[in-house]
């Protein structure tokens, strides 16, 4: 075995920032995709780089966005994200300008090379680590008997792509809220006459996916009569806790393979790109034993500051969540409170205290 070789598994933001970050440290990498890259995409497509740790995406930039409507109820809440560095992109194109990149940095970028549990044992022999960034289910819980961890820890989304006139959110995603479960739709455009429309539900309940995203789309004018058409229905799971290990003898888990999306609006294009980094900073600094406590120190506040939003959303109920923000969203910090918490951290920690003492708890509506 050569001390010097590093094999990645899956080719999405994971495992190309892995692959990147390898090759630049002076290993000899070969990463592995069961598909081509950017193909097996499950995404609303908005990067958000909620701990400013991330470059801007050098491709597939569709628009900055600079609102972000949030629909309550009967209301409609303006949120100024213009300083927040969100955008909406194209993820098949900026992957594969990232797998470009690798490849001129040396990475061997194997397509079409589905791994399964018995390569990968093959490969535990011949490589001195392996990175897994397969997502979910990662292809090591296979081999190791913990695919049940993935889907007891996630939410649970599905997703159209629509075509139509989005011209309605220039500049702008739309975010909704509603009274039947703790989660919310949204309107994603990829431009004028493309958007992503979804739905993701934090504590699945049984709900019908399908049919709960049919009738929003009646809701938001989004049928056929109105010159919408789908074109793709994609469903998918956003696991949103660490696994309590995350190194299998020489694997590492990084990524959704990590457990790692946000538990509070799902996202996880940053979370996998800063894992898959540190995963290579611990294998070049040799110190995989203590992965887990370095990734934490980045972004264990913000993982602990998003539950807590989920669990008073969940305590609150919709109508409480719904007068807040009627009360703070025309705050200019207010889009920092619930898109980059940690950064607030402390002012989130005294809110929520306040909010919790002088509003109490209302009932749920269902
Ligand atoms: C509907 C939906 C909407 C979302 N919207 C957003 C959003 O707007 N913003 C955001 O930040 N996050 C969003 N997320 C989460 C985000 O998509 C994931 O967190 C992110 O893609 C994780 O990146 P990853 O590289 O770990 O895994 P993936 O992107 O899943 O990449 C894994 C790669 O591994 C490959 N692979 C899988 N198994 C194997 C195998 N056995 N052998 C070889 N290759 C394999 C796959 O083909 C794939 O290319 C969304 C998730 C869902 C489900």
């Amino acid at each position: 075995m050569s001390m010097n070789k590093i094999c990645i598994i899956g080719g999405g933001p994971a495992g190309l920032s892995s692959a990147i970050k390898a090759a630049e440290s002076g290993f000899d990498v070969k990463l592995y995709e069961m598909g081509e890259i950017g193909d097996n995409v499950r995404c609303a497509e908005g990067f958000i780089d909620t701990l400013n740790l991330l470059e801007k995406p050098e491709a597939g930039i569709r628009f900055k966005v600079k609102e972000m409507l949030v629909r309550c109820s009967d209301e409609t809440y303006k949120l100024d994200v213009s300083p927040i560095r969100l955008w909406m992109i194209d993820r098949r194109e900026w992957q594969r300008h990232l797998a470009d990149k690798a490849r001129s940095l040396g990475v061997e970028i194997l397509e079409n090379y589905p791994v399964t549990p018995d390569i990968l044992k093959k490969m535990k022999d011949e490589y001195l680590w392996i990175i897994d960034g397969s997502g979910v289910i990662p292809v090591t819980s296979r081999l190791y008997n913990f695919q049940w961890f993935y889907t007891k820890n996630c939410g649970v989304t599905f997703q159209y792509l629509i075509e139509g006139d989005f011209t309605f959110l220039h500049e702008k995603i739309l975010a909704g809220l509603e009274p039947r479960y703790t989660g919310y739709y949204w309107i994603f455009p990829k431009g004028t006459y493309q958007a992503n429309v979804g739905i993701g539900i934090l504590k699945y309940e049984g709900q019908v996916l399908r049919h709960e995203l049919d009738r929003i789309l009646e809701k938001e004018g989004l049928t056929r009569d109105y010159g919408y058409t789908i074109k793709q229905a994609i469903g998918g799971l956003c696991p949103n806790v660490i696994p309590h290990k995350v190194v299998y003898d020489n694997i590492i888990l990084i990524g959704d393979a990590c457990g790692l999306t946000s538990p509070f609006h799902g996202g996880g294009i940053d979370l996998a790109c800063i894992s898959g980094k540190v995963a290579v900073e611990a294998v070049l600094e040799e110190r995989v034993d203590t992965y887990k406590q370095e990734l934490l120190k980045i972004i264990g506040d913000k993982l602990s500051l998003e539950q807590e939003l989920v669990n008073f959303w969940e305590a609150a109920g919709f109508e409480l969540v719904n007068r807040l923000l009627k009360r703070f969203s025309k705050y200019k910090k207010f889009p920092y409170l619930i898109m980059n918490p940690a950064k607030y951290s402390q002012q989130l920690i005294t809110l929520l205290k306040i909010l919790k003492n002088t509003e109490g708890k209302s009932k749920r509506v269902h």
